[in-house]
């Protein structure tokens, strides 16, 4: 993370904040490990700056609990971590077009995916010309669709690709478009046909691999859904990001592992009002009050990445209570209904996702009830909102400012 210039020191929990607890994904990684097992690497995903939960921390908290690989999405995250002091090996799981790029890579030690030979050959002209060897991972398309070479190419292309001097084959891997698929309920324990059918091409392609004695490197296909799915998805690697932070790919997959959530989304209250019935709520009067009610301002919006689809049904947690959003949220603020809650008042911290007493709420919650995805709610908070490290011993809902 960036520092916030817009933070003074000592003020990062007084308006709005997500907490990561490290704690957690150093967890996850470890149940996620124990259930792979010893012969399977853990490739920790902290694109997107670690799904929202910042990218340094996660990566130092998964390697404490057992992985020994990243994967970014783009050179700017790898750098980043580099920057930090993080030498393990990262992947680039991004598309890397441009020379310049390539070169980069280079410079930084980061292992760019590579499609096919014209990605090969501009790898081997970079490290020829500067003496050394650069490691490359090939990508094979087995139906996604997306990135990588047609799966029918792997044999050809990994055999050219040993014949470049200056590249090194690290990897061949391929990605699941469906492997959270729900199963079909006659046949529970196997996977879904598309996913067989990605499985199968993968395990094609190394079998040839086998018989010409070609060296693939890391072999991975699985996602979080694919090694919480089957373990003969699992290949030498898995390659994991959303199961890290705690939360499960689906829901029927949500009972595999034991995963702790480990953002925690804090906001608080900065005025209370009472207002008769009749009263109209934000912008729109979206919302109006069907008794005398008292309401309560909240200091965080959409711009801090409350998506506004959730407006009139976001639910924010104080005290083990549930309480209800109303009205349209806005850019920087929203409004709860308090009545039932007249302990809230002004300086108390709500909780919009994670724990609280025995209530919960999983980005999940969101993502249903606005029609996307956990991925899109998790990496959707803004820079404007600090990600700060969660104090176990201060528990999760710091009352008192600073
Ligand atoms: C993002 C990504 C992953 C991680 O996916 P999750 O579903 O979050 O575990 C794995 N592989 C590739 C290629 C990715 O782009």
């Amino acid at each position: 993370m960036p520092d916030l210039p817009m933070v003074e020191a000592g003020l990062e929990r007084y308006r709005a904040w997500v907490d990561v607890d490290t704690g957690a994904i150093e967890a996850n990684a470890r149940a996620i490990k124990r259930a792979i097992g010893p012969s399977t690497q853990l490739m920790a995903v902290v694109k997107a700056d670690g799904y929202g939960h910042g990218a340094v921390p996660v990566a130092r908290a998964a390697l404490a609990g057992g992985a020994t690989c990243f994967g970014v999405a783009t050179l700017g995250e790898g750098i980043q971590l580099r920057q930090a002091g993080i030498d393990a090996p990262i992947l680039v799981l991004g598309g890397l077009s441009q020379p310049e790029e390539l070169r980069s890579c280079l410079r930084w030690q980061l292992m760019p995916t590579i499609s096919g030979m014209r990605e090969a050959l501009l790898c081997q002209n970079l490290a020829s010309g500067s003496g050394t060897v650069m490691a490359v991972q090939l990508k094979l398309d087995t139906g996604m669709a997306r990135l990588g070479a047609a799966w029918q190419e792997g044999p050809r292309l990994v055999a050219a690709i040993h014949e470049l001097d200056a590249v090194q084959l690290a990897g061949v891997y391929s990605h699941l478009a469906n492997a959270d698929a729900p199963p079909d309920p006659r046949r529970p324990r196997q996977v879904d046909p598309c996913t067989r059918e990605q499985q199968q091409r993968f395990e094609a392609v190394l079998t040839h691999l086998r018989q010409q004695n070609l060296q693939a490197g890391v072999r991975h296909l699985a996602n979080s859904a694919g090694t919480l799915r089957c373990s003969s998805l699992h290949y030498d690697m898995v390659r994991v990001g959303l199961a890290l932070y705690g939360h499960s790919p689906a829901r029927h997959l949500a009972g595999v592992l034991e995963l702790q959530p480990a953002m925690h989304l804090h906001a608080r209250v900065t005025l209370t009002r009472t207002v008769p019935a009749g009263v109209g709520v934000s912008y729109g009067h979206r919302f109006h009050t069907t008794r005398p009610s008292r309401l309560a301002v909240v200091a965080i919006g959409y711009a801090d990445g409350v998506p506004r689809q959730l407006s009139n049904q976001l639910e924010v947690l104080y005290r083990g209570q549930r309480l209800p959003q109303v009205g349209a949220i806005t850019m920087d603020q929203l409004v709860l209904d308090a009545t039932d809650c007249p302990a809230l008042d002004v300086g108390a911290v709500v909780t919009l996702l994670g724990r609280d007493g025995d209530q919960e709420i999983h980005p999940t919650d969101w993502s249903d009830r606005c029609g996307t995805i956990p991925w899109e709610i998790l990496c959707g908070f803004k820079l404007r909102l600090p990600r700060l490290a969660a104090h176990p011993e201060e528990g999760s809902r710091p009352e008192a400012p600073g």
